[in-house]
């Protein structure tokens, strides 16, 4: 284990570690004061970089290229988006902003909330993906970027009304500079919608698909919400959304460090939980009257027995 490695959230580096995966290559740690989760040691940006132009989109969704099947799956993702941020949506705002912008779908979707037709700007490292949103009129050339947010922000401070980034965080290689680029590119009364997986519904089993090499961050909505504060946005709203992730609206507002005694249990709750995952996947993929049902049954007293092992 790295004992240098600090969490994002809570600074210490007390780590619990999960499991390993890519052939014990990498750890999946757990900080036992804040129950925040990453992979170890993090990819290098070379070895991401060379990941995302090429192998990404083939292993992850099998969609190099943006067809029929990307635009309906994208319009369903919009259509649940939008049912969340409508009520939140200020429709005057001018720029609009989606980091891992994909086939353009969520903009073009956002856009219509707007009283004007607003600027739609993206930022998407897929080369199809960016000349699909040019040829079909979507957003202009000079406002679709490849580049790292990092660099991508410098020279745009306070430019977007309004930023979206789905399912994304947890691919970048560090979570909280790319909170504090998007802190600085949201206006003043800017609003963001920032949605990642959930740690605590995993889409699928834990270990080998869940815990991948391409997700380098593992958020509960009790993380993400505690790496938002501390990145100075206040939370807005936050739901579970489409049964597997997380999603919050937020706003700018002062920087609030983690309450670590409230943190620690979180820790346990966490651990629980993904003890009880183990033990029930694929079950989870039922629907929840039959998992209900089915902790009736016993299930949980036999992951809560497993737990008492694992201790
Ligand atoms: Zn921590």
């Amino acid at each position: 284990m790295n004992e240098k490695l600090t969490c994002l959230i809570c600074d210490s580096s007390d780590w619990h570690m999960y499991c390993k995966i890519d052939n014990g290559n990498h750890d999946v740690l757990i900080c036992k004061q804040c129950s925040f989760c990453q992979l170890s040691p993090i990819p290098t940006k070379g070895e991401l970089d060379l990941f995302y132009a090429s192998k990404y989109r083939d292993q992850y969704s099998n969609q190099n290229t943006v067809d029929k099947n990307v635009i309906s799956y994208e319009q369903l993702r919009a259509d649940r988006i939008l049912k969340v941020l409508r009520p939140y949506f200020s429709k005057d705002s001018r720029n609009i902003l989606d980091i891992g912008c994909s086939s353009g779908t969520l903009l073009q979707n956002i856009a219509t909330l707007c009283d004007d037709k607003p600027i739609i700007h993206g930022i998407e490292m897929n080369d199809n993906y960016r000349k699909h949103i040019i040829k079909e009129g979507i957003a202009s050339e000079d406002n679709i970027s490849n580049q790292d947010i990092g660099t991508y922000y410098l020279g745009k401070e306070g430019k977007f009304d309004f930023i979206s980034i789905v399912h994304v965080l947890e691919h970048l290689q560090n979570p909280g500079d790319a909170l504090y680029s998007i802190h600085n590119l949201l206006s003043d009364n800017g609003r963001l919608y920032i949605e990642v997986p959930n740690m605590k519904t995993p889409y699928a089993k834990l270990v080998g698909e869940y815990f991948i090499l391409y997700h380098l961050y593992y958020f509960t909505g009790y993380t993400l919400e505690k790496l938002l504060n501390k990145y100075g946005f206040n939370i807005i709203k936050s739901q579970q959304i489409a049964n597997t992730s997380v999603c919050f609206i937020c706003e700018k507002g002062a920087i609030t460090e983690i309450d670590k005694s409230e943190s620690k249990q979180e820790f346990q709750k966490v651990l629980s939980r993904l003890t009880y995952y183990k033990v029930t996947f694929p079950i989870r993929k039922l629907r929840p009257h039959v998992i209900r049902t089915l902790d009736l049954l016993g299930v949980k007293e036999l992951a809560k027995s497993l737990l008492k092992r694992d201790q």
